[in-house]
């Protein structure tokens, strides 16, 4: 976000500097993001203390957010930011719940779907109904309902009665921090990513990305779970002076409550 008084690089370089009011700055505009994150995959975990907790731990150890950050731009670190969120949660709540996916028999059915379906499949299975789905993939509730049935008949084949019933809408958070951990040598960088969905990539590099994205589980998360953050990012507005200011306090940061606006002189006059 480069709108306000902070450029990303400006937002980078004064949080790694400890710079009290680029904190501020950056906890209105990441708190919305992060709040949307931990209510979708913590929602039975207390949510302000986990929220603060993400805001403590990012500033911790010299920025520890930030020091973590490898990327040059904002699209990537909201990327980055996720990911710090999710680790956040999952610490708190002491992993994640088991699940019967595991990511060669969670692969193994969704290569039977073209690229598209397995990127809109794999948000499925982080537990975003077709609807919310349709917002930020170009796919119809009816489509995404209808590719979810034929997912859900082919997993119930391939694990038995343990992937019945409404089996996307579970907790397969197990399943993802797997993933996450399979990064290989040729996977797509980040800033990949952004460059794709931008646009920017000449169409020699943007084929070489689409054959990794083919035959790669990883980077195919990777890249769903960027088009999610990239679209709450964008669409939830900042955090309000109070949200901002009761974070600050449970971070120990110095600030005051921003004064009460005197009311006019005619109103005062009136005994208003
Ligand atoms: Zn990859």
């Amino acid at each position: 976000m480069t709108e306000g008084v902070f450029s990303f690089h400006r937002m980078q370089e004064g949080c790694r500097a400890d710079v009290l009011a680029v904190w501020l700055h950056f906890i209105k505009n990441y708190t919305p993001l992060a709040k949307q994150l931990l209510r979708h995959y913590f929602p039975e975990q207390e949510q302000r203390g986990l929220l603060a907790r993400v805001f403590r731990e990012a500033r911790a150890d010299e920025a520890r957010l930030w020091r973590s950050f490898a990327g040059a731009g904002e699209k990537e670190f909201v990327l980055h930011f996720r990911y710090f969120v999710l680790a956040q949660g999952r610490a708190v709540r002491g992993g994640s719940p088991e699940t019967p996916l595991t990511p060669e028999n969670f692969w193994a059915v969704l290569q039977e779907f073209p690229s598209l379906q397995r990127e809109m499949l794999a948000l499925t299975f982080h537990r975003y109904s077709p609807e919310e789905l349709s917002v930020f993939l170009k796919f119809e509730p009816e489509t995404i309902v209808a590719v979810v049935a034929q997912a859900r008949e082919k997993l119930e084949a391939a694990l038995g009665p343990a992937a019945g019933g409404d089996f996307e809408r579970r907790d397969h958070d197990a399943l993802f921090a797997a993933v996450e951990k399979q990064r290989g040598e040729a996977c797509v960088l980040d800033k990949a990513y952004v460059r794709f969905v931008d646009g920017q990539l000449t169409w020699r590099e943007r084929e070489e990305v689409e054959r990794h994205l083919e035959s790669c589980f990883y980077c195919l998360n990777r890249f769903a779970e960027f088009r999610e953050a990239a679209h709450f990012f964008h669409v939830l507005p900042p955090a309000d002076e109070a949200v901002v200011a009761e974070l600050a306090a449970a971070l120990g940061l110095p600030v005051q409550a921003p004064p009460k606006k005197k009311p006019p002189w005619w109103q005062r006059l009136l005994g208003g």
